[in-house]
């Protein structure tokens, strides 16, 4: 083990339901360990800017149940640049730092990367609803989202039951399905549309019109963002059945809330886990969750790889919705 004495922690990105549990984890393990740590206000704009404040055990306290990040986060075009990534190197030499946890998705862990890449140690937590990063199982956020998602989907079915409608249900993710594909199989979806597997528009018209053939009251179709939008997709159904449709843009609530115990379990186990990295020299790694195993890969190569969904879950979500 090294002596490790100061390092840093933010939150970037797309906020997610966990992250201040991640962040409190992170805090809490340092502190553990006589580490002192420091927090960057506002992602890898604070960065530069010198945001950072130190923070204690009490600073974290009360945190673990709310949705949202207390650290703040950012989108900085300037962190992109070299310039702008010694900048935010710069302001952490500036207070010391050993090194810095870095909590979000994609973006920020490129950020992280180009941070060790230029000799700063880093960490990446894989914290996003869209359950994209390549290298782990599930991301911090992902079962709240899912869950928030769920919810809203037995809601509209209750409607859509009533009024004998069809409804359009278009949930975040960004490139990924994996929100649509869970939340379409747990919701009891007809149809999920997800980027990784394409569409047939015939095949969704036949089933439609088969289903309201033989009585069905309602019917659900979950539309990824990747895929398209649900006005689009609500579009595209008129044009091919001549069938109305509703349409429920899920949007930014899927972002927020009370984070479930799930996430909470996963927050706390990878943040700690983080800090563990540091503590045993290990900088430049991205932490992760494989089989309920924690888990570490080289942030440098891991975001060459591809997040893959299972495609098992959506054979299974077509035999299911018959
Ligand atoms: P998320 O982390 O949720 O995927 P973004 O894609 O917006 O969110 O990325 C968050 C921030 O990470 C960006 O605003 C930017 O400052 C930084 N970032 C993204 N891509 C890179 C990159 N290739 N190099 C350095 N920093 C990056």
């Amino acid at each position: 083990m090294i002596i490790v004495k100061k390092i840093g922690v933010l939150t970037s990105g797309g906020d997610s339901p966990g992250m201040n549990a991640a962040v409190r984890a992170v805090v809490r393990k340092a502190i553990y360990h006589n580490i002192e740590v420091y927090g960057v206000y506002g992602g890898y704009s604070g960065l530069m800017s010198g945001n950072i404040k130190k923070l204690d055990l009490g600073s974290v306290g009360d945190i673990i149940h709310r949705g949202g990040t207390i650290l703040q986060s950012a989108r900085s075009e300037e962190f992109k640049t070299k310039e702008g990534q010694q900048k935010g190197i710069d302001e952490m030499n500036k207070h010391g730092l050993e090194g810095l946890v870095v909590i979000g998705g994609d973006g920020s862990f490129r950020g992280a990367k180009a941070l060790t890449e230029q000799g700063f140690p880093c960490v990446g937590v894989p914290g996003t609803i869209d359950n994209d990063i390549p290298g782990t199982q599930y991301t911090i956020g992902f079962d709240t989202a899912l869950n928030t998602v769920i919810d809203a989907i037995d809601k509209i079915r209750d409607t859509a039951t009533s009024h004998e409608r069809t409804f359009i249900i278009e949930v975040m993710g960004r490139d990924a399905g994996d929100i649509a594909l869970c939340a379409g199989l747990a919701g009891g979806a007809e149809t999920i549309l997800i980027p990784e597997a394409g569409y047939n528009m015939d095949e969704i018209a036949e089933r439609l019109k088969k289903g309201h053939e033989r009585g069905k009251k309602h019917s659900i179709i979950v539309v990824a963002e990747g895929v398209c939008s649900g006005v689009e997709f609500a579009k595209q159904i008129k044009d091919s059945t001549n069938f109305d449709t509703r349409v429920s843009v899920l949007g930014h609530m899927q972002r927020g809330g009370s984070p479930t115990a799930f996430d909470r379990v996963l927050a706390s186990r990878l943040g700690a886990y983080a800090v563990e990295l540091i503590l045993e020299g290990k900088g430049g790694r991205a932490v992760g969750i494989q089989n309920n195993k924690l888990v570490d890969h080289d942030i440098i190569e891991i975001l060459d790889r591809e997040h893959t969904l299972d495609l098992d879950l959506y054979k299974l979500s077509k035999e299911l919705s018959i």
